[in-house]
């Protein structure tokens, strides 16, 4: 319970998230993502905070039932499963674990001689992973497992946005494009097509703020959803998801938020932003418009303020 996690009651909790509510939402700077048609189109000033513990306690306060794709928030888990599935050896020989301080779509940065995306949490690195789950058990039971992964971490059935899903498989010409880059370089084979669907698939996974603050609380908890108890990702896998969202979840402003924030985090094109407090809470806070690096404005306002005020920071 929060007592326990935070050591404060739920209802100081669900106060503070509301303070933090109050203060950031008259800021409406910042620019919704339109680079895929589909995401224009959400509602965009829409604001959530939410909080859950690793004894599954939930505080939210805003728009906090309100549904929006993970996109890039997709990327740890999505790395997760490739490593449960085929173990860490495959994973890095397809993918690094070194940060790149470029934007999330950066198409020619690979790691010199090897050719590997330098990271899971970049476009390069996730489209590379994708690739190699499709590889291993094909496109329909990639699409099934990640499925399944994504219910173990919200602890109910998934749901995606086809509509979403479809806009990027039409627009998506600069992921397209460093899919070709991996496979001029041997990091993937020929099926380009599964590799960018199952990408785009896991991007289009539905939460909620409440949902993505479960997800984060079982990373968290050492990938056991906190109230279903039902195990979403092998332990030994959770550390090396949460050291590369501490490197690497930020993409160009990585450093930055180590240095503010100091938690493990990975921000969405949505205007979604997942933070964990390692063995106390997962973090969610969505408000789509976005800063120039891509980031959510009111997300990295929320999060600085919240970490300092709640001493968040790892090394605290
Ligand atoms: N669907 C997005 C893309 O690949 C994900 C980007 C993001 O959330 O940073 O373009």
């Amino acid at each position: 319970m929060f007592e326990q996690a935070m050591g404060r009651s739920a209802a100081s909790a669900q106060q503070y998230l509301q303070e933090l509510h109050d203060r950031f939402k008259g800021d409406t700077s910042g620019k919704v993502a339109d680079y895929i048609p589909q995401l224009a189109k959400v509602p965009q000033d829409a604001f959530a905070i939410a909080a859950c513990t690793v004894q599954g306690e939930v505080v939210a306060v805003g728009d906090a039932d309100l549904t929006f794709t993970l996109q890039s928030a997709s990327k740890p888990f999505t790395y997760g499963l490739a490593l449960d599935m085929l173990g860490r050896e495959a994973v890095r020989a397809k993918v690094g674990v070194e940060p790149t301080g470029e934007a999330f779509n950066s198409i020619v940065e690979l790691e010199e001689g090897v050719h590997r995306p330098y990271n899971p949490m970049i476009n390069a690195g996730a489209i590379a992973v994708c690739a190699l789950l499709c590889e291993s058990v094909g496109l329909d039971e990639a699409i099934a497992r990640g499925e399944a992964m994504a219910e173990g971490y919200l602890g109910r059935p998934s749901t995606f946005d086809p509509e979403v899903l479809a806009s990027e498989l039409v627009t998506g010409h600069r992921n397209r494009a460093i899919a070709h880059l991996l496979r001029h370089f041997h990091i993937m084979g020929e099926d380009i097509d599964s590799a960018l669907t199952l990408y785009y698939r896991q991007c289009s996974i539905e939460v909620t703020a409440r949902d993505l603050a479960s997800m984060g609380a079982t990373l968290a908890n050492r990938g056991v959803h906190p109230t279903t108890g039902a195990r979403a990702i092998g332990s030994a896998y959770v550390r090396d998801i949460l050291t590369l969202m501490f490197t690497c979840g930020l993409y160009d402003s990585a450093g930055r938020w180590a240095y503010t924030v100091g938690l493990p985090a990975k921000s969405g094109v949505s205007g979604c932003v997942v933070g964990v407090v390692p063995g106390r809470m997962g973090l969610a806070v969505y408000s789509p418009r976005l800063d120039s690096h891509g980031h959510s404005v009111r997300a990295l306002q929320v999060f600085n303020a919240w970490s300092e005020d709640w001493n968040l920071s790892v090394f605290e």
